[in-house]
C-alpha cells in the first residue's frame, strides 16, 4: 500500500486501469517543495504490447465512425475537460510546479479548445478531399484515411496540454493512441483518459502506458505504430524521428528552441517591456516558444534597462496556490541542476553583465525551501557566441542583446541552428511584415508574445522540428491520402495498338 497522498498511476489500456507487469516504480515528485505526490508503475515491453494490441483491435471500428459522430464524443470529452477545470488544474500544479493561476486559466483550457476545434472540424467536413474534373470525361478525387495506432509522446512543461493537442486531432481524425506522458508529470494521463471514457469513447481508442526513455524507445519504434507524435528536446527528438523514419512511420517533431524577440526603436517601451517579461518568465520560463534572445536597440540601453528592472520587481516566486503568486519552481531537481548551471556559467565563464537575479534561491515560505526555486535572471550586453545565448536554457533566464542597425539585429536572429519562434515589436506594421518575412521560425508574433490558440498552427523550423500541431494544417499530420483518378471514356489509351 502506497503511503503517499495521492494514489498509484497503473496502465490504461482497452477503456480500463490495467496492473503494470515491470515491477518497476517511480515516484512524480511535487517541485515546490520536494515531496513525494504518487507512485507511478513503469510498463514492461509485454505491458506495451498488449496497450497496442487493444488500440489495434480498436481502430477499425473507430476508423469507420462517421466522423460527426467521432465528433461528438470529443466534444462531450471537451465539455468535461471545462466542467473539471479546476480539479485538473489543480492535480497539474501539484504535479508540475507551475503556478494555480496559470495551470486554472490556460492548461486544461487550451487544451479543451484543440479538442472542441478539432471536434467542429471534422464534425464539419474538414476530413473531405477534393474533386478536380481533369477533362469532360475524367476526374481526380482524393480521400483522407486515418494512420493507424499512434504514439504521442509528451514533455513535461505543458503535460495535459500536450496530451490534448496530440490525442485531439489524432481520434478525430480516426486513429486510435497510446499515449505516454513525461515521466516528470505523469498524473493527468489516467484524468483524460478517464474523460474520454466518460464521454463515451470506445475502449482502445485512447492508452496510456508509463515510463522513461527506454518505454518511449520501446513504443515509437514498435512495428504496429504507424506514427510517432513528439514534444521534447531537439537531441532526443533526432533519434525518435531517425528510428520512425527509417521504418516509415509518419512523424511529428514538436522540439526545443533558442528564439529571437526584435525591439525596433519605434517601439513601445512599455509593450516591447512587457512583451520581453512574456518571453522569458512565463511558466518559470519553461516555454518552449520562449524569445531567450532579446535584440533591443543600442541607444534604448539606459531607458529599457531601467523599466525592465522596475518590472522585475512583480514576479512572485510562492506558495503556487496563492492568488498572488505568478511564478513557481522548475520542474524537477535535475532540471534545476540544469538551469543553475547554465547561470552559472553565464556569470563565471561566458562573464556576460548580471543585471538582476543570479544563483541562490529567491525568497519563499520556510516549508517551500526544499523545492526547485531559481532566481528569474537577465543578463545584459550579451554576444552571439556565449554559451547562454545559444544554448536552451528552459528557465527564467533573459539575454539582453544589443544592436545598431535592423538589418544587423535580423542578421544576427537568424544565427542559430534552430527556428522555432520568433517576433517583432514595432509600431511600423510594414517594416514588421518585412522582417517577420526575413525571421527564419515557423511561430512568429507582432507585438506580441506566445498565445497560440487552436486555430494557428504551431510548428517549428531547422532543428526545432517537422510539421505543425493545431490549426486546419494540424490534422494533415494525422491522415494520409488517396487520390483516384476515374475515366468514364468507355476506352482504354494504348500504346499497344496493332500497327
Ligand atoms: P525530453 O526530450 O527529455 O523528453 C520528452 C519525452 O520523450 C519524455 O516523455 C521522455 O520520457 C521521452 N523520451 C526520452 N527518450 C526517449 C527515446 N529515446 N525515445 C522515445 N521517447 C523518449 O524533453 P523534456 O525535457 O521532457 O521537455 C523539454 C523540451 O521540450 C524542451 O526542449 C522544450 O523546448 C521542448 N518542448 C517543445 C514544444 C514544442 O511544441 N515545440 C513544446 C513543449 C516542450
Amino acid at each position: 500500500m502506497s503511503t503517499l497522498p495521492h494514489p498509484p498511476r497503473q496502465l490504461y489500456y482497452d477503456g480500463q486501469v490495467q496492473p503494470a507487469t515491470s515491477g518497476k516504480t517511480f515516484t512524480t515528485i511535487d517541485p515546490s517543495n520536494a515531496t513525494p505526490l504518487a507512485e507511478i508503475h513503469v510498463a514492461s515491453h509485454s505491458d506495451i504490447d498488449s496497450a497496442i494490441a487493444a488500440a489495434d483491435r480498436a481502430f477499425p471500428s473507430w476508423s469507420q465512425t462517421p466522423p460527426v459522430a467521432r465528433a461528438r464524443i470529443l466534444q462531450k470529452a471537451a465539455a468535461l475537460l471545462r466542467e473539471k477545470n479546476d480539479e485538473i488544474a489543480r492535480i497539474e500544479t501539484l504535479d508540475s510546479g507551475k503556478a494555480y493561476t496559470e495551470t486554472s486559466t490556460v492548461d486544461v483550457f487550451t487544451g479543451a479548445d484543440t479538442l472542441e476545434y478539432y471536434a467542429n472540424l471534422v464534425g464539419g467536413g474538414g476530413l473531405n478531399g477534393e474533386t478536380t474534373q481533369l477533362r469532360e470525361d475524367a476526374l481526380v478525387y482524393t480521400k483522407k484515411a486515418p494512420l493507424g495506432v499512434c504514439a504521442g509522446i509528451g514533455a513535461w512543461n505543458y503535460p495535459i496540454q500536450i496530451a490534448l493537442w496530440k490525442s485531439a486531432p489524432c481520434l478525430a481524425a480516426g486513429n486510435t493512441m497510446i499515449y505516454k506522458p513525461s515521466e516528470y508529470t505523469p498524473l493527468h494521463a489516467q484524468t483524460l483518459a478517464e474523460v474520454y471514457r466518460e464521454a463515451g469513447l470506445p475502449a482502445g481508442v485512447f492508452n496510456v502506458v508509463y515510463g522513461a526513455g527506454d518505454v518511449g524507445a520501446y513504443l515509437t519504434a514498435h512495428p504496429t505504430i504507424a506514427k510517432v507524435s513528439f514534444t521534447g528536446q531537439v537531441s532526443t527528438g533526432m533519434k525518435v524521428s531517425g528510428s520512425a523514419a527509417g521504418n516509415m512511420k509518419y512523424v511529428t517533431m514538436e522540439l526545443g528552441g533558442k528564439s529571437p524577440l526584435l525591439i525596433l526603436p519605434d517601439a513601445d517601451l512599455e509593450n516591447a517591456v512587457d512583451g520581453a517579461m512574456m518571453a522569458n518568465f512565463y511558466s518559470t520560463g519553461q516555454v518552449c516558444t520562449n524569445g531567450t534572445r532579446v535584440f533591443v536597440p543600442a541607444s534604448w540601453k539606459v531607458a529599457f534597462e531601467k523599466r525592465l528592472l522596475t518590472k522585475m520587481q512583480y514576479i512572485r516566486p510562492g506558495p503556487l496556490f496563492d492568488e498572488a503568486t505568478n511564478m513557481g519552481p522548475l520542474s524537477s531537481a535535475i532540471h534545476h541542476e540544469k538551469v543553475t548551471s547554465y547561470i552559472k556559467h553565464g556569470i563565471e565563464t561566458d562573464k556576460a553583465t548580471l543585471l538582476y537575479g543570479g544563483l541562490g534561491k529567491p525568497q519563499v515560505p520556510k516549508d517551500l525551501e526544499a523545492g526547485f526555486w531559481v532566481r528569474p535572471t537577465v543578463f545584459t550586453d550579451c554576444t552571439d557566441s556565449m554559451r547562454i545565448v545559444k544554448e536552451e536554457i528552459f528557465g527564467p533566464v533573459m539575454s539582453i542583446l544589443y544592436y545598431e542597425t535592423v538589418e544587423e539585429a535580423v542578421r544576427r536572429a537568424n544565427t542559430t541552428e534552430l527556428g522555432l519562434a520568433a517576433g517583432v515589436f514595432t509600431k511600423d506594421l510594414n517594416q514588421a511584415h518585412r522582417i517577420i518575412d526575413q525571421l527564419e521560425a515557423g511561430i512568429t508574433w507582432i507585438n506580441t508574445w506566445g498565445e497560440s490558440p487552436a486555430e494557428m498552427a504551431v510548428g517549428g523550423w531547422k532543428n526545432s522540428g517537422l510539421g505543425v500541431e493545431n490549426g486546419r494544417k494540424g490534422i494533415e499530420a494525422w491522415v494520409k491520402n488517396k487520390s483516384t483518378l476515374m475515366d468514364m471514356s468507355g476506352a482504354v489509351v494504348t500504346v499497344f495498338a496493332k500497327l
